[in-house]
């Protein structure tokens, strides 16, 4: 917490705005929209998943459809597919970014209209903060006529060419988990680009209430609205989100540096200086081949003795039990990301004697 959130949430008790509406849930919004620009419209909501979930609503997919999905990420940008009754169709990643792979989604488009079935969208993900491949990601959408969702959870700070993510989909999504960048206890946004679709993503995460003095509804309604208390913490969050970018990026060059003689491990960066990294959390791999046979899992566990916790990079979601039998397409990127990955401590808290331990235990372990 950066001090000022305690403000925001004071007065929201002395106003007695209690309730999922309220001036801190509109001054968030307007924080968020002038912060990333590009003159989007933002909806501040219960969480991420309740916004991707709203966001493949807005894009029109329904029970049947099928949604391309970048299979290395978080459970949570896919799971919302299955709320809408469709199937999703997952996709490798390349290595520069570690994110959704031009060239097998387009394969898999490809694929899919040869079956019969043009997909309805494509959730794109800028995993830890790293930009995807924005352009070719874009091009390749554009030549066939798909929408692209912007699973932007992790990277609220990251920009590509100078523009903020979150602001490349033709839907965005954020996140405020506890564990994000910036927090609101939990918490998330749509952001779109014209007003008539914040409206409709408000409409529906307002249990849909048609315009009538009774209760009527035409439409199924969610209660997905962010509440005036958690707004308020976002408030105090936004001051301070540069600087936890700043910190975080900082940590990050504490392991570029510490790893810069260990041949084994690559610390996972930004391919080139388009590509600008809130570094969510800094991640390496381990090459066993380099490292005499030892892997990223003897690493962890060697960490995990000394107190200090390391975790495998997420599992990519064909590999995982509930997504068992679901196309994919693509060939072994993400795989290898998994068996060699690990997330390193990257807390905009750690302290100097933290960072010493970290170190000191590295250098032990190689
Ligand atoms: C955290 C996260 C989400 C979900 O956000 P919540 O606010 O936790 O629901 C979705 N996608 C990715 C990539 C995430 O990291």
């Amino acid at each position: 917490m950066g001090g000022t959130e305690t403000k925001y949430v004071q007065e929201a008790f002395d106003t007695n705005w209690i309730a999922p509406l309220g001036p801190n849930v509109t001054g968030f919004e307007q924080d968020l929209e002038t912060y990333i620009g590009q003159e989007t419209y933002v909806a501040a909501l219960s969480s991420g998943t309740a916004a991707i979930h709203l966001g493949l609503i807005l894009l029109d997919v329904k029970a049947g459809d099928e949604v391309i999905c970048q299979s290395f990420t978080f459970s949570a940008s896919a799971n919302p597919i299955l709320y809408q009754g469709a199937l999703p169709v997952f996709v490798d990643s390349e290595p520069e970014t570690w994110n959704i792979c031009p060239q097998s989604l387009e394969e898999a488009i490809k694929d899919r209209l040869k079956k019969g079935k043009k997909p309805k969208a494509i959730i794109a993900v800028h995993l830890y903060g790293v930009p995807y491949q924005v352009e070719t990601v874009r091009s390749v959408a554009d030549r066939y006529g798909i929408p692209i969702l912007e699973d932007s959870a992790e990277a609220l700070g990251s920009t590509y060419k100078g523009q903020a993510c979150g602001t490349f989909g033709d839907i965005g999504i954020l996140s405020f988990n506890g564990n994000k960048i910036i927090t609101t206890s939990g918490g998330g946004a749509i952001v779109t680009k014209t007003k008539e679709l914040k409206d409709r993503a408000v409409f529906f995460s307002t249990q849909s209430r048609d315009n009538a003095p009774h209760y009527q509804h035409s439409e199924i309604g969610y209660n997905y609205r962010m509440s005036n208390i958690c707004a308020g913490i976002g408030r105090g969050q936004m001051e301070v989100l540069d600087k936890h970018v700043a910190m975080r990026r900082d940590m990050n060059a504490f392991y570029q540096s510490l790893f810069s003689g260990i041949e084994s491990v690559t610390v996972f960066t930004v391919p080139n200086a388009d590509y600008f990294s809130n570094c969510w959390l800094s991640a390496i791999t381990v090459d066993p081949a380099k490292a005499n046979g030892r892997t990223r899992e003897d690493l962890r566990l060697f960490l995990e003795k000394r107190d200090i916790e390391c975790r495998p990079l997420w599992k990519p979601m064909h590999l995982q039990p509930i997504f068992a039998g679901n196309p994919y397409y693509g060939g072994n990127v993400a795989e290898t990301l998994f068996d060699q990955g690990l997330c390193l401590p990257s807390g905009s808290n750690l302290t100097n004697s933290d960072r010493k331990r970290i170190a000191d235990a590295f250098i032990d372990f190689f």
